[in-house]
């Protein structure tokens, strides 16, 4: 589940980039798998959603706003879920041993 605390207040500055968002216009279902979809057609849609997100304007915004809310659902960033996933247990890893 998205953790909504972590996201930022409601400051329009640090909500903006969602308007230049390569993906506005299109249908969000490239970008969330159907209930039952797995393997290559899976893996065929996320890569597809994925190919927009690189020529995104705001690719590292909405990557760094996912990662930080722990978007649970979907292609955002140019990452999938699973991507995003190891990402946070790498960085929690990496913080354990810093305080370890
Ligand atoms: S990076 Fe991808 S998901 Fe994020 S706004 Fe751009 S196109 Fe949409």
């Amino acid at each position: 589940m998205t953790e909504l605390s972590r996201l930022p207040g409601p400051v329009m500055d640090l909500w903006e980039w969602q308007y230049q968002g390569a993906c506005r216009d299109i249908d969000d279902t490239l970008f969330f798998h159907p209930e039952g979809e797995r393997g290559a057609a899976r893996r065929r849609r996320a890569e597809a959603a994925k190919a927009i997100c690189q020529s995104c304007p705001v690719m590292m915004e909405c990557r760094e706003q996912s990662l930080a809310v722990r978007e649970p659902y979907g292609v955002w960033g140019g990452l999938s879920e699973d991507e995003r996933s190891a990402i946070l247990a790498n960085s929690a890893r990496s913080t354990t041993r810093k305080v370890g």
